[in-house]
């Protein structure tokens, strides 16, 4: 009885109802404490066991609308365990917990989420502390990554909008530009706060898994019924804070078929320019999301309409306006989306290998041509690679661990020409023969280079040394003349003795 009371006064969800959530095995306090690095001493442990829940369990008036399970229809077991674990974990040690973001969005259109997210009113220290196998990251935004396994969760504490009430422009935790996009935002708030800096109505849902409700503070409920992605507050004004947003607005809708609120689009095609003040490798993460997201087709095509693409990659332009370059980018997406929704992985560096091809190709026609120099066709590829990544890299920097793979995927292009000798046989044990291979069908597929030569190298992979041997060309190529083996100088010891 007593025990009761006591976990009743310090822990009021002690005593709630038994839910799904409560199967999962609880993070306990001692087993989050023992961080080795920010262990507190006993003494200050102790504090946290009790005063902590005592501090922030008090129950959080909030002017948010509760949609219930019986309305919402979220199956609690869709979420992964280490979501749970995670709400769960910061529940018990006395703070609010929801999952939120693009999970409950997707619960809620009946798909499966990607990844989860977690908001609490926890700071990131205190988050860490919870958990022992977390670390927190970021500088812009401080978030702690939770590890269960090999999943990651993310939780991020409640922001405020201190930026906009103080007009506050810059000090340690946030900073704004003059054009008012947020550089750093580290200044926390209630949970009312953290919904309205959230950027669509549909992303600002919190999911309670202890009561299974879902708190909505922008009637988020609605627009996903009725499929519309709108943005919170004031458009303009919000895609000024975070170009960003532009792009999440056309990639949210073509992944999720939401359509974008008319006050939502219409800004953007005026305010496309911003983006070209965002930094280039959040660029790239974005647009790697929106390449992988199982819609890239649709996406580039929205893009397109609403001239965000310029900024972006401004090789596409160029390309997409030719028809063979066209056929082979619409290919290489159709082909990742194909294998995104058939549940395979699409490798990044293979997609911007196709992205930037047809610039590669029309670089290198330059080289070659290049009757000054008369540089040879495969450093002429080389330069042509080197220059396309390097102008690239000015809008959106793909990441030097992929341009390696990009090269390599070009570098082997022209050796799929060479089908004499024994040349065929060292590229097919080539370790990026497949990339390179799959990359040639699409050549083939899109019209620059006859079919014919595809099905050579289907059918040379697949037959036996015997088959493979009478495929073979006649070998045209001027024959490499052997050096001759250079005779032994005669050592004596007195070689190096300088002449008299
Ligand atoms: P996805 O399914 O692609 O993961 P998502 O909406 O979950 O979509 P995340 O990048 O995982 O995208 O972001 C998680 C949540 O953080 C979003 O749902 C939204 O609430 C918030 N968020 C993300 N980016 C922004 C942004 N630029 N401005 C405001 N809120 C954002
Ligand atoms: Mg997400």
């Amino acid at each position: 009885m007593i025990k009761k009371l006591f976990a009743k006064l310090f822990n009021p969800k002690a005593g709630a109802q038994h839910t799904p959530s409560s199967t999962v095995p609880a993070v306990t306090i001692r087993s989050t404490l023992n961080n080795a690095k920010s262990e507190p001493k006993k003494s200050e442990r102790e504090k946290l066991k009790v005063q902590k829940p005592a501090q922030k369990n008090k129950v959080k008036a909030h002017n948010g609308v509760i949609i219930s399970h019986k309305t919402h229809h979220i199956d609690v077991n869709l979420i992964s365990s280490a979501a749970l674990k995670t709400t769960e974990g910061l529940q018990k040690a006395g703070f609010d917990a929801y999952i939120v973001g693009g999970a409950v969005r997707d619960l809620l259109l009946n798909r499966t989420p990607k990844d989860f997210d977690v908001a609490t009113n926890a700071t990131p220290e205190e988050v860490n502390r919870v958990f022992r196998r977390s670390r927190i990251i970021g500088r812009r935004f401080r978030l702690v990554h939770v590890l269960f396994g090999d999943e990651t969760i993310e939780v991020s504490t409640f922001r405020g909008s201190h930026l906009e009430t103080n007009n506050l422009k810059d000090n340690n935790d946030a900073k704004v530009t003059d054009s008012g996009r947020i550089l750093r935002d580290n200044v926390f708030g209630t949970i009312e706060d953290d919904a309205v800096r959230r950027d669509f109505t549909a992303n600002a849902l919190y999911y309670d898994p202890e009561n299974q409700e879902v708190l909505d503070f922008h009637n988020g409920y609605a627009d996903i019924k009725a499929g519309v992605l709108r943005m919170i507050g004031v458009p303009e004004k919000r895609y000024a804070e975070d170009p960003v947003r532009m792009l999440r607005a056309v990639r949210l809708s073509a992944k999720l078929g939401l359509k974008i609120d008319p006050a939502t689009q219409s800004p953007i095609a005026n305010m496309a320019d911003l983006l070209q003040d965002v930094p280039p490798s959040r660029l790239f993460d974005e647009m790697l999301k929106l390449f992988l997201s199982g819609h890239a087709i649709e996406s580039v095509s929205a893009l397109r309409e609403q001239h965000l693409h310029h900024g972006l990659l401004p090789m596409l332009d160029v390309v997409l306006e030719q028809p063979m370059g066209e056929r082979f980018v619409m290919l290489a997406l159709q082909n990742t989306d194909d294998r995104i929704l058939a549940g395979k992985s699409a490798n990044p560096s293979f997609l911007f290998a196709t992205l930037l091809w047809h610039e590669v190709l029309a670089e290198w026609e330059h080289y070659k041509k290049d009757g000054d120099t008369n540089i040879p066709v495969i450093p002429a590829l080389h330069m042509a690679m080197t220059e396309v990544i390097a102008n690239q890299a000015e809008k959106l920097a793909i990441h030097n661990r992929y341009t390696a793979t990009m090269k390599e995927i070009w570098g082997l292009q022209p050796r799929f020409e060479q089908r004499a000798g024994k040349r065929p046989f060292g590229l097919l044990t080539h370790p990026r023969y497949r990339a390179a291979y799959d990359f040639l069908l699409l050549r083939c597929e899109s019209g620059e280079l006859p079919t014919e030569l595809g099905e050579w190298w289907t059918t040379f992979a697949d037959a036996d040394s015997e088959m493979r041997t009478s495929m073979l060309q006649a070998d045209t190529a001027p024959k490499k003349r052997r050096k001759k083996p250079r005779r032994k100088v005669q050592t004596t010891a007195n070689q190096n003795t300088p002449e008299a």
